[in-house]
């Protein structure tokens, strides 16, 4: 299933991962700020003619032809709300632009509540090779009080249509620290998701965003439980103000989901190699490991990222302002709403922080190579300190030599990374 995952390092300038952002949604969950939205039909329809557009146009750049697009992620928002033949649009394109691998990895993610048997087979007939299912919990309460449009028997449904019609790589995504999600109710998630089988789990725990209704129904528990550790700590007279709400796992709840999301998936067969992402043997997502070994890639839709030749730069968030592109604007990158060249010491940060997300960690000579510098001379102080806190560790020696963020340096990895930023 499997190709060579790309390295730290690697970044030859040779391969090129495309993402493609449908910003559409059928209802916004309560706790997600991604750049999502409920649209009518003739909006969506106009979207995926510019998306079309701009992938021409990107397409005729100078150098992009010379690149084999080995991943496109159809990402979002909900794919799985575009016809099946808007989504073969956007391939269809995809391949006439640029030189798209036969062998490549094409993941589309799709959303339990608008996702069927009819439309599992005409994506699989268009090439998609890989399913991403958000799950998030397998307990339709918990659902519920996310917003979610589906209930368990409805995720149910569609990965087994996804399985009938081929797909032979699904990703499911869960979320841990819910409202009122106790070890239990997640442990019954886990086991449930376990049985189908997927082929990859990503296990992320509940962030809460600003601007999200759940910040306002949770952002004060959050930040007490911050304060005072668990539930039961926040003194009475505050805790009464969260009368009728119910409560966020605190701290060491919290952790015991992330520790048990671990080993039970281990004990599954699932092999864990990023902070948050478990694979069976030859599942782990290609295109997700471009953005952790800082490999190129090309966003295409509203508000999408790219990292190329050494620069990040952003599509317009503006529905309106990307609706009114030309081919000749987007050829010209007018959709950009900003551009920055990364400096080397930024180049060599996002190579540590990222790259030791994944549990194979980075490799020495990989930093070597693009920095013309050893890693030791750069990086000797922040790695001999989490060295002797038992945070980090190397392993192999000369060419071979890599260093990794050890188990109890991945449990506190924001703290152990952030020693990989200069200022
Ligand atoms: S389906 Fe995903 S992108 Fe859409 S609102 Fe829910 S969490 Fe956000």
């Amino acid at each position: 299933m499997n190709r060579r995952a790309p390295e730290a390092g690697d970044n030859k300038g040779d391969s090129l991962g495309l993402y493609l952002h449908i910003p559409f949604c059928a209802r916004k969950c309560l706790y997600c700020d991604f750049l999502s939205f409920p649209a009518s039909e003739e909006t969506r329809r106009l979207y995926i003619k510019r998306l079309s557009e701009e992938i021409r146009a990107c397409g005729r750049r100078a150098g992009m032809r010379e690149r084999i697009v080995d991943t496109v992620f159809i990402g979002g928002g909900t794919p799985s709300l575009l016809l099946p033949e808007e989504t073969e649009a956007l391939l269809e394109a995809a391949r006439a632009s640029f030189r798209v691998d036969a062998g490549a990895e094409i993941t589309m993610e799709a959303n339990p509540g608008s996702f069927g048997r009819a439309a599992a087979g005409r994506l699989r007939r268009a090439g998609v090779t890989r399913l991403s299912l958000g799950l998030q919990s397998a307990c339709d309460g918990e659902l519920a009080r996310l917003g979610r449009i589906h209930t368990c028997r409805a995720f149910q449904e569609s990965f087994d249509a996804a399985r009938e019609a081929g797909f032979d790589n699904v990703n499911v995504d869960l979320m841990s620290g819910l409202p009122g999600q106790t070890a239990e109710s997640f442990g019954k998630t886990l086991a449930f998701t376990a049985r189908l089988g997927p082929e990859h789990i990503s296990a992320y725990s509940l962030m809460i965003e600003e601007g999200t209704p759940f910040y306002e129904a949770y952002g004060a528990m959050k930040a007490d439980l911050e304060r005072y550790g668990e539930w039961e700590d926040i003194p009475p007279g505050r805790r009464a103000a969260y009368q009728g709400t119910l409560p966020l796992p605190g701290e060491a709840a919290d952790r015991g989901m992330y520790h048990m999301t671990k080993e039970f998936l281990m004990e599954q067969g699932y092999g864990r190699y990023e902070i948050s992402n478990y694979a069976k043997t030859g599942g782990e997502c290609r295109h997700n490991i471009r953005y952790w070994t800082g490999s190129d890639y090309l966003g295409l839709g509203l508000g999408a990222a790219s990292l190329m030749d050494g620069a990040r730069f952003t599509v317009t968030r503006s529905l309106k302002e990307y609706l009114g592109r030309t081919p000749e604007d987007f050829r010209l990158g007018k959709q950009y709403r900003e551009t920055h060249v990364l400096s080397v010491r930024e180049k060599m940060e996002e190579f540590m922080f990222l790259g030791l997300r994944m549990i194979r960690g980075v490799e020495a000579a990989g930093f070597s190579r693009r920095f013309g510098t050893r890693l030791e001379a750069v990086y000797q102080k922040a790695c001999a300190g989490l060295m002797e806190d038992g945070l980090l560790a190397s392993s192999g020696e000369g060419d071979e030599k890599r260093y990794y963020l050890t188990e109890r340096g991945l449990d506190v990895s924001n703290c152990a990374l952030a020693e990989f930023l200069f200022d």
